[in-house]
Parts: C-alpha cells; structure tokens; sequence
C-alpha cells in the first residue's frame, strides 16, 4: 500500500552524529549536531533547572492537559524574556503569545498561521539555512525561496545584496529571519544594520518571522533580543519563535514559545484564538512538565538569577573555546586567517573546509564535522582545543 513512498534519507547530522559514536578512535570528537556541552562534554543540568525539578517532585500534581496555548505564567515569561518585561508592545496587549513544542513546534503553528492568513504568500530563507526551516514551511504549504545572507569569500555577511533583495519581495511576503547566532553560519546582523533593515521591511510590507534559537548564547539575553524589541518599537507586525532548548539545556523537554506582534489588542485576541486552532489540530496542548519547569525559573526572582548566570557560562565558554582556537590555530598555522573563530557568534562557526578536507578530518582525526563545513563550537573543550587545531593544521597544510 505504501511502497510507492520515496525512503526518508534521514537527516544528515543525525546520520553522522551516530556514525561518530560508532567511531572507535581513542581522541575523536563531535562537531556536528548542535547541542551545548561543557567542558567536560557533558549536556548539563543546569542548578536552576534542577532546583525547579525537585520543587515539583516533592509536591506533585494531577498531570492534566495544559491549555491549548500552554501555561498562562509561561507565556508571560516569555514575553518579558523575549521582549523585556516593559515593553510598551506588551502593556498595550499587542502580543499573542503561546506555549510551543520547541522552538521547532513554533515555527510549524507560526507556518500554518501564516499560511491560513495569506494562502498565496511565499517566504524568503537566508542562503544558507537551517535546511528544516524549508522542510517546515514546504510542509506547510508555503513555497521557499533564499535570499542572499552569507559571502563565503568574506566569511561575513552580504548585508547590501540582501537589502536589495528583499527591496524586490511582493508585499505580504514572509521573511525568516535570525535575531542571533545564525545557524548555519554564525554572522549575525549589527544594531546598525538591523535599524537599517527595518524600514525596508515596513516599506514593502513584509511579514517577518524572527526565529531565536540561542538568546543569550550570543552578547547576552537582552543584546540577542535587539532586533525582536526593534522590530516590536518600529510597529512592525511579526512573528517571533523562541527556544529553551539550549539556554535552559531542556532539549527533549520540548519548550518553546510563539508570539505574534499585533496592531492592535484586539486584533493579538483574534490571532490568539488562531494559534489555538492550528495548536489543536496538530498536537492539542503543549507538554506540561517542560511548561512546569520552565515557568518556575522564569518566575522566581532566585532561580532566575541563577540562571542568568548559567546562561552567562554558557555563553563565556564559548566565546573562551573560539578565542583559544583562533590563538592556537593562527600559531600553529599563520598563513591560514582564523579569525572567523572569534568574529562569528553562538554556537556555530562556517569553516569553509572542503568536502576533501572534512573527509580527512573524519578519517585521518576522528574529528566530526558536518558537510557544510559547520562547527557546533561548544564540542570542543580545554581538554581537545590542541588536538583539534592540530588535526585542523594538518588538513589545511595538505
Ligand atoms: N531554529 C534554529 C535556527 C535552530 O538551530 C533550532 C535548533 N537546532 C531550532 C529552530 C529548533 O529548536 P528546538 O530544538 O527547540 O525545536
């Protein structure tokens, strides 16, 4: 009955993620799926996360079904997070804010949203891309294009052909975008360039989507959000995805949120009652004790201080990791500009290798890295930096 369906081919990361834990090399190391490790290469548990845990284990509750949108403490957090907690967006009741499964599930209620609100609208992808950002809104229905994003002469953005690109967008058109730590590349927009962008948007009428995978893993939880806040003061109406799957290391917990910023409240009421109607036909309610543990950080003054702080250390390891492996990289390998390590931000790094290189990385070094030639930086670790930058001198010197 179905054997006329064509083989899923699995997802690449996922595929070499695996072949690198079959790997018997005594000094491999993985690079490629992005999840942050500390530096002894563990997935942590952050104190906050764990403190909220035990609260909820030591009074439990009926595990009933969240509403559709997900917990009301929840969704106010995450506008305070995403937006700051006074933003005049937020008093004025513009924002319509859910609960999502992931930042993933927040892309696909955003996508159906979209999609019901402007059937014949397409959306605009950087080049290059989170490829799933295509497989969500294809799912969806919505035909993707890429707009130009990163120059890999330059390692750095294509700010101006971008500009004149999206310039070109019919109206209505929806614009993905990354408020921080672009994935793939790690470029990121400037303020500047942001404040810049903005009135292009507004002038040819597009519908952003702004997707925060990693706030507070670039310059810190409020420098990340500039351009959702920049957006929200120049009264764009837009979509904004945001993750905990790194910050609060919740991965499999499945937490995100979804807002949408309005003209109006009223009009924050209606798309509400939308994003309640695309949440029940696909998953009915959002996972409760993800939505549990993450409200309790988020709310209490003491545990989000002392996530604050973790987040802070997530942050600094990195930006430790690329500083040292830009000093050992341009020791040991002066002719070879390296300083892409520290000019790129978040969790990943576009190396530029060839496919020749990453192939003898893999089978000369035991060092993972995906096709791309994208590095999830927070894989290395005091413990490998030298190994890894000897490994790295050796296939550039070939
Ligand atoms: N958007 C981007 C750019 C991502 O990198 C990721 C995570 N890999 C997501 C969305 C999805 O986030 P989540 O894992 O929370 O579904």
């Amino acid at each position: 009955m179905f054997e006329h369906l064509e083989k899923y081919a699995g997802d690449p990361i996922f595929g070499l993620n695996e072949a690198f834990h079959r790997d018997v090399h005594p000094q491999k190391v993985n690079l490629t799926i992005g999840l942050y490790y500390d530096n002894a290469g563990c997935i942590p548990v952050l104190s906050s996360v764990r403190t909220a845990e035990q609260r909820r284990a030591q009074e439990p509750e009926p595990r009933t079904y969240l509403p559709m949108e997900g917990l009301a403490p929840y969704r106010e957090a995450v506008q305070k997070l995403v937006f700051g907690a006074q933003h005049q967006a937020l008093q004025a009741g513009r924002v319509a804010t859910i609960q999502s499964v992931g930042g993933t599930g927040a892309l696909k209620v955003g996508a159906d949203f979209l999609h019901l609100a402007y059937p014949d609208s397409q959306i605009w992808i950087s080049d290059p891309a989170w490829d799933n950002h295509h497989s969500i809104f294809q799912g969806a229905g919505v035909p993707t294009h890429s707009y130009a994003y990163y120059d890999p002469a330059t390692k750095s953005l294509r700010f101006d052909q971008m500009l004149a690109e999206l310039r070109e967008l019919p109206p209505k058109s929806f614009v993905l975008l990354h408020p921080c730590c672009h994935n793939p590349t790690g470029v990121d927009l400037s303020p500047e360039q942001w404040l810049q962008l903005i009135p292009v948007l507004a002038e040819q009428e597009l519908i952003p989507f702004l997707d925060m995978a990693y706030q507070g893993f670039g310059a810190g939880l409020d420098e990340d959000a500039f351009a959702v806040r920049a957006m929200a003061d120049a009264g764009l109406v837009f979509l904004v995805a945001n993750s905990f799957s790194k910050n609060l290391s919740l991965y499999g917990e499945r937490c995100g949120g979804l807002s949408v910023v309005c003209a109006t409240r009223d009009e924050a009421d209606g798309v509400l009652g939308q994003l309640k109607a695309v949440v029940r036909r696909i998953y009915s309610s959002p996972p409760a004790h993800g939505g549990h543990i993450t409200s309790a950080v988020l709310n209490d003054p003491q545990l989000y201080a002392a996530w604050v702080q973790e987040v802070a250390g997530m942050r600094e390891r990195i930006a430790f990791v690329r500083k040292q492996t830009h000093e050992q990289l341009s020791a040991k390998l002066p002719s070879y500009d390296s300083s892409y390590f520290v000019k790129q931000t978040g969790m990943f790094t576009y190396t530029g290798l060839s496919s020749r290189q990453l192939l003898a990385l893999r089978e000369r070094h035991g060092v993972y890295i995906i096709d791309s030639g994208r590095i999830s930086v927070p894989g290395l670790n005091t413990r490998n930096i030298a190994y890894f930058t000897d490994a790295m001198a050796d296939v550039l010197s070939a």
